[in-house]
């Protein structure tokens, strides 16, 4: 495209005159984002041909990831990098008048994603694309993504987030790939020739038209693609005179319901969402997701029976688990195939990745809802339960509660997970206690059933963007230490470990944690006003806000490290900066509470003269992409606190371990591989271990307010949130949060781990005041942090599971 600068300047120059009729002297930040996107989407429009042709040609097989959540953030600076084109572009800007960094904070955030979930998916398709992997996304264009977060008198308040406001450039619509999808009706069945055939009739009909956004591989012509789809009316309008002067309001009633569907992305994190409209979403993904890949697959013309090895679908959780029953009403209804055959090819077609062991987010429909929405799906779905309910009793003829525990429709409710795990061949946990747990407690029945089925695979992240994008001094460091090859294998990462007793590397690490911190402390100041210490220990907990994630936990040893100051103003103390960042659900109104007071508690740590210099407590409003792209690079110490057995894997404790943060943490999730490769001298640990935590809720033993009687550190801070004091400015303030712990007992073990988590606190100031021995911890962490890339993640989902090779796009197909 433009391989020097001087290149790139003229392109840029031409575009932005026959674009938008400016001279450079002319153009505003936007305008030099919108042509500098334009630019790239245009200039890649032919390695995005010769993918697909290639993918074509070669008859590969493809995956399609499914997923109701893609969070990918901004895309320019990564496409840039993607492309070996960051530092023409950057140095060409310049020449300009604009720095690079200016420029992309002008692309709006895509935030189609709550958290972990789906930025786990987004890392994975920067993955498959870097690995020249055929894998595409597929899901859902909201016209609003996750809501924007503003905090008002220390409130969470939530505002749309209008991305789509200004145009996307990286998007294509592409009308002539628009499906239907049916909604709603009757199903009559009837003979014809021998045969039972099921009509839906008297259906509503929705246009998904895709829009399709290409994934750049790094440094390889390989592009791939996310598909997401937008709902469009289809009714005709020159009919509407024919059926009456009622239409026009029928018509904008049909236009309503039909544009709500991929209106907004639904704020909630974990824990289920009732609502008729969720599940409209769900299946408007699943069947155009799947009537677009049985498209590209009958290009083949090969018999449905070789599906299996042509396509993967993979689900990112339960959300899309509707793809299963789909699959079997085209096969049978459309396709003509029988039960057993079409069986077969979607069972061995379709993969299932489980993210939760929280029963609350398990999802469950209501059989009603889904009868009435999707007459013939619901049919299939019953039958699928008959047929397994069946086998089970046939195999177990007396184990009549093992049918009811396993069943997938059962009180009224139809069970997704069951649904997943039954209709599919590969059902995997994300990290390796979680795949324990799920095996042993979770889905246990399952797991006797169908034991080939479970796997691990331990969630990743891309060190593309959360390292060479996020942190390119690091990055250059280490290139300049080891070589470029840790860039194509992460692995090579380990090279470090003979720097971590190099006292010049130490400095260089060092320096470059210093300048990050720098970086982030000017943000703070120009967003905030507030000035914190570089020098300080920087402390960070960003992640969405959940019980079981326990910021509560942080903030209350906040506020007893507050106490302690005011009690002995004159006592030495390693400075902290406590830094949160997190959304609640708008209608979870405890977490919304602990947002409160955690702006509560800054407020006053930060206004006090007496503790200036030792504490500061800052909440960086509305955490997404690329706020976690300017704070996690200047972290160094990670908060990865959730109660043990509760937090599925985790990707922030990854990156900020790529990034040589330390984690204070639990044995929970993948900490627990992080740990096994770090040990006790570079993570510090603490807290109750999974089975203790299980042992409690099954046996109990444990109360909360015999921990609060005992412990006047701890009856201290929990009496100030709600008598009055310096957190409490009238009672019953933080009372929720105060029932939380002491009437219900305190489900998260918040006060049982409070001691181990203080006293791990304090040993931390401690190892800190030894530079040189935290700048080799830092060190061993950014070594072994190759080993959570999503390249090796992605690797073993392609061989474990999908069954993929690398496609070389050859040239000239
Ligand atoms: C990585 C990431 C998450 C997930 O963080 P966890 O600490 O694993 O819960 C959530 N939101 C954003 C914006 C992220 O980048």
């Amino acid at each position: 495209m433009f391989n020097n600068k001087e290149l790139f300047k003229i392109a840029f120059k031409e575009q932005l005159v026959s674009r938008l009729g400016k001279n450079i002297e002319e153009a505003s930040a936007g305008d030099i984002y919108k042509i500098l996107g334009a630019l790239i989407r245009e200039s890649i429009g032919r390695e995005w041909a010769e993918t697909n042709q290639a993918y074509k040609v070669q008859e590969e097989k493809q995956v399609y990831y499914f997923s109701m959540e893609f969070l990918i953030g901004r895309l320019l600076g990564n496409n840039l990098l993607n492309l070996g084109l960051l530092e023409t572009a950057r140095d060409g800007l310049l020449d300009l008048g604009w720095s690079l960094e200016e420029i992309e904070e002008q692309e709006p955030d895509a935030g189609l994603g709550n958290g972990g979930l789906g930025r786990l998916a987004a890392c994975f398709l920067d993955s498959l694309a870097s690995l020249q992997y055929a894998g595409h996304g597929c899901g859902i264009r909201y016209k609003y993504g996750l809501f924007e977060q503003k905090i008002i008198d220390g409130h969470q308040v939530e505002l749309p987030d209008n991305w789509l406001q200004k145009s996307n450039v990286w998007e294509e619509r592409r009308a002539d790939k628009r499906v239907e999808v049916r909604f709603w009706g009757q199903v009559e069945v009837r003979e014809d020739n021998g045969r039972t055939v099921f009509d839906t009739v008297n259906y509503e009909k929705v246009w998904a038209v895709p829009h399709d956004v290409p994934v750049i591989g790094y440094e390889d012509p390989h592009v791939n693609t996310l598909r997401l789809w937008s709902a469009e009316s289809s009714m005709d309008p020159s009919k509407m005179q024919i059926e009456g002067h009622n239409s026009y309001y029928r018509f904008l009633d049909y236009y309503r319901s039909v544009e709500s569907i991929s209106e907004f992305l639904y704020p909630d994190d974990s824990g289920y969402e009732g609502k008729l409209l969720r599940l409209k979403q769900q299946y408007f993904l699943c069947s155009a997701g799947l009537q677009s890949v049985l498209r590209t697959f009958d290009k083949l013309e090969l018999p449905y029976s070789e599906l299996p090895d042509k396509v993967a679908v993979h689900i990112n959780d339960t959300h899309p688990t509707l793809v299963i029953p789909e699959l079997m009403r085209i096969l049978i209804d459309e396709k003509g195939y029988g039960w057993d055959d079409a069986w077969d090819i979607t069972n061995r077609t379709v993969s299932y990745t489980n993210h939760t062991l929280l029963s609350e987010a398990l999802e469950k429909w209501p059989a009603n809802m889904v009868r009435e929405l999707l007459p013939r799906v619901y049919m299939i779905i019953e039958e699928i339960n008959k047929r397994f309910c069946g086998m089970l009793l046939e195999r177990f003829p007396d184990r009549q509660d093992l049918v009811s525990q396993v069943a997938i429709i059962e009180s009224d409710q139809v069970k997704m997970a069951h649904l997943a795990i039954v209709g599919s061949y590969s059902v995997n946990g994300v990290a390796g206690l979680h795949t324990e747990l799920l095996k042993r407690n979770v889905m246990k029945p399952f797991y006797e059933l169908f034991p080939e089925r479970f796997n691990n695979k331990t969630n990743g992240i891309t060190h593309r963007r959360w390292l060479m994008h996020a942190n390119s001094e690091l990055s250059h460091l280490i290139s300049e230490s080891i070589g470029t090859g840790w860039i194509k294998r992460p692995h090579q990462l380990l090279k470090l470990e003979s720097f971590k007793d190099d006292s010049a590397f130490q400095e260089q690490i060092m320096s470059i944690k210093r300048s990050n911190k720098l970086r982030l402390a000017a943000y703070i100041a120009q967003k905030q006003g507030i000035t914190i210490d570089p020098d300080s220990i920087f402390d960070v907990q960003v992640k969405r806000l959940h019980g079981y994630k326990r910021q509560l936990m942080n903030i209350l040893h906040v506020m007893h490290l507050y106490n302690e100051i005011k009690d002995t103003p004159s006592a030495d103390r390693v400075p902290r900066t406590f830094i949160f960042g997190a959304k609640a659900a708008p209608g979870y109104y405890l977490a919304k509470s602990i947002i409160k007071l955690i702006n509560v508690v800054a407020d006053v740590v930060n206004k006090d003269l007496q503790v200036n210099g030792k504490l500061k407590v800052l909440f960086l409003e509305n955490y997404s992409v690329s706020l976690a792209e300017k704070i996690i690079p200047a972290a160094n110490l990670s908060e990865q606190i959730s109660t043990a057995g509760k937090e599925a894997s985790g990707t922030g404790n990854m990156k900020f371990m790529l990034n040589g943060a330390l984690t204070i943490g639990t044995l929970d999730g993948a900490n627990v591989e992080m740990y096994e490769m770090l040990g006790d001298d570079n993570m510090f640990l603490f807290g109750l271990r999974s089975e203790e935590v299980l042992d409690y809720y099954r046996y109990g033993g444990y109360l909360a307010r015999d921990v609060y009687g005992k412990d006047p550190r701890i009856k201290r801070v929990m009496d100030q949130l709600v008598s009055s004091g310096p957190f409490c400015c009238h009672e019953r303030e933080f009372g929720l949060i105060y029932q939380s712990i002491l009437d219900h007992n305190d489900e998260f073990f918040v006060l049982r781990d409070f001691n181990s988590y203080a006293e791990t606190q304090a040993g931390i100031d401690q190892a800190y005041l030894d530079p040189q021995a935290w700048a080799t911890k830092s060190i061993v962490n950014i070594a072994h942090a190759g080993h959570f890339s999503s390249d090796c993640t992605i690797n073993r989902y392609a061989s474990d599971i999908w069954d993929i090779r690398p496609v070389r796009p050859s040239i000239n197909v």
